[in-house]
């Protein structure tokens, strides 16, 4: 038995994982591997303890590992320098108490050596399965998919989910552009588009090249919309391109983590338009719609 994103950490998850595994007629006993696709706690949060429990052994990619020790580093929270970040994203002081909250989610993730890494290209040592390990950075630095050809599956984790639209760089390595890098591991799914793909959320679904077009277009339509503001905001904080976006919630419906989200979000399209390179992928949907 050979689990992927157990989920949340946490006693009450355990428990729901040992009543799920025995309504499949299996005990935890049975579980040998805990791989996860990236290092966010409703993902890895179990493996932990998966491991201690029954000693299945822990896989990350190697490229994740490396996000998950910055992300977890000690000297992270000096490095972050949270007031600083929400003055530069020029959010007004009476929001500012709401943002610093909700900037201690992070700390619910904790560091984990896994027994085993992955990178891309390679195939997991598993013994009935043959899973391809597809290196899909954008959601985190370091996120995967694990694609099992024989049974035309893709394990997708959260780079694409059926409806929700996943965030974009929520923990990435310096000098990575999460936008540039989503769109380039959208593309890399292209030969398993007629694949099942199994979502970290949500539920299963067939038609992956539609999905992936929709999701590039979402995303593209911020992108435009922070470029067609630049003439007249110019190097005007985050906040204020932010609030002149369309947002699916209305931008007055934006509160804590999801704001946080929100000026994070911009600040990537933003700084994609600015490098130049939302030029390329523009032309492209451009070419493609015409
Ligand atoms: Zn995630």
């Amino acid at each position: 038995m050979h689990l992927i994103d157990p989920g949340w950490g946490g006693e009450a998850a355990m428990g729901e994982l040992e009543r799920s595994l025995g309504v499949i007629g299996y005990s935890l006993d049975a579980v040998e591997t805990v791989i996860a696709t990236h290092f966010h706690p409703d993902h890895l949060g179990l493996c932990a303890a998966v491991r201690e429990q029954v000693g299945a052994r822990i896989i990350l990619s190697s490229t994740e590992r490396a996000v998950l020790a910055q992300e977890t580093a000690p000297s992270r929270a000096d490095e972050l320098d949270v007031p600083a970040q929400l003055t530069r994203w020029g959010v007004p002081s009476d929001r500012q108490d709401e943002l610093l909250a909700s900037f201690g989610r992070s700390a619910e993730v904790d560091d984990l050596e896994p027994d085993l890494t992955m990178q891309h290209g390679e195939r997991l040592p598993i013994a009935e399965h043959d899973l391809e390990i597809i290196e899909t950075p954008g959601h985190t630095g370091g996120h995967v998919c694990l694609v099992d050809h024989r049974r035309h599956l893709v394990y997708s984790g959260d780079h694409v989910l059926p409806r929700i639209f996943a965030g974009i760089g929520l923990g990435t390595l310096p000098d990575t552009d999460p936008l540039h890098d989503y769109f380039t591991s959208l593309d890399r799914l292209a030969p398993m588009d007629d694949y099942q793909v199994l979502p970290g959320h949500e539920f299963r679904f067939i038609g992956l090249e539609g999905r992936r077009e929709e999701i590039v277009n979402h995303h593209l339509r911020r992108t435009r919309e922070v470029a067609a503001l630049v003439p007249t905001l110019g190097d005007a904080p985050v906040w204020e391109y932010a609030r002149r976006l369309t947002w699916t919630a209305g931008w007055d419906g934006m509160h804590d983590f999801w704001l946080h989200s929100a000026l994070r979000q911009t600040e990537l399209h933003k700084e994609f338009v600015e490098t130049g390179r939302a030029e390329r992928w523009l032309s492209v949907a451009a070419s493609r719609d015409g």
